[in-house]
């Protein structure tokens, strides 16, 4: 495995042109982060907004972004989700401009810089390369979930990530009713048990440390270590479950007897019907095959 470190970069030119990606429904306090970052903007920029038709939206992206050297997203993670889908490999880096209601990403990317410093960073921080997570054919930035929480996503409302408060609310109504159930791994770097995990409750992959809005599920998780980090809790008892559910928001959970922890590079979950979810997006049934992408995505820090 090679570790991502930064990479020699492209050469690029300030005539090539910048696209902004923005959700409409961005949580009302980040317009007036959305309009400073309108005022900083050059001429030669494009404005894209989503749908919420991920294909159609992907499809457009896709087609702003060639020849772009700078993609900025505006919204929460499902909004950078879209983003690093169209740009994966290729030489357009990522602006993170927060303005989601749960911010998972965010948080480890521009936590605690002010506006001015968020959209300086967005438009003219160094571009350096960190990785990606992909689940089948989809690409994620920050978490990959099978089980509980991606049943939790399909049952939301919201396409998103709620705040932590609605997220926890809506975990305790669902905790009766959610039935773990037996999944068969295949794991080739033997990294978690491979082979049949009873009773699984959960299994998290991180790219980045926050789910749920600002619950560390994967604490030991780096952007650009070149693994994936994970997290599997295993149902014992329901009590038990949720006291390490509680021990999570204090991040503590890892030290739980029912959890596993540690870091892949790819996993399979080859039993159907589990469902999965990306960067808090309701992405379907298992099967699922999910990798890391050493060095996938280019990407503007302070
Ligand atoms: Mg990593």
């Amino acid at each position: 495995m090679t570790l991502t470190t930064e990479q020699e970069q492209p050469e690029t030119s300030s005539d090539q042109p910048i696209v902004v990606l923005h959700n409409p429904a961005m949580h009302v306090r980040r317009h007036l982060l959305f309009n400073r970052l309108q005022k900083a903007l050059p001429d030669n920029t494009f404005m894209i907004a989503s749908t919420g038709d991920f294909d159609a939206d992907l499809k457009a992206l896709k087609t702003a972004c060639q020849g772009a050297r700078l993609l900025i997203a505006v919204g929460g993670d499902g909004t950078l989700n879209l983003a690093v889908n169209a740009i994966a490999h290729t030489d357009t880096a990522l602006g993170v401009v927060p303005a989601g209601s749960g911010n998972d990403f965010a948080r480890i990317w521009v936590a605690g810089l002010s506006a001015k410093d968020i959209i300086h960073t967005a438009l003219h921080g160094e571009t350096i390369n960190i990785d990606l997570g992909q689940a089948n054919e989809r690409f994620f930035l920050n978490n990959a979930g099978v089980g509980f929480d991606a049943e939790l996503v399909k049952r939301l409302k919201h396409r998103t990530w709620p705040r932590k408060v609605t997220y926890i609310t809506r975990a305790l109504q669902l905790l009766p009713f959610y039935r773990s159930q037996s999944i068969v791994l295949e794991d080739s770097s033997n990294k978690v048990n491979a082979g049949l995990l009873p009773k699984s409750f959960m299994l998290s992959i991180g790219n980045g440390r926050y789910f749920g809005a600002g619950l560390p599920i994967t604490p030991h998780a780096r952007v650009n270590d070149g693994v994936l980090a994970y997290t599997h809790i295993k149902e014992k008892y329901r009590s038990s479950t949720l006291r390490c559910l509680a021990k999570m928001v204090l991040q503590k959970h890892l030290k739980a007897k029912q959890v596993q922890s540690g870091q892949l590079e790819m996993v399979t979950v080859k039993t159907a019907g589990i469902p999965v979810q990306v960067d808090g997006e309701y992405l379907g049934y298992s099967p699922v095959h999910i990798k890391v992408c050493p060095g996938a995505l280019k990407i503007n820090k302070l």
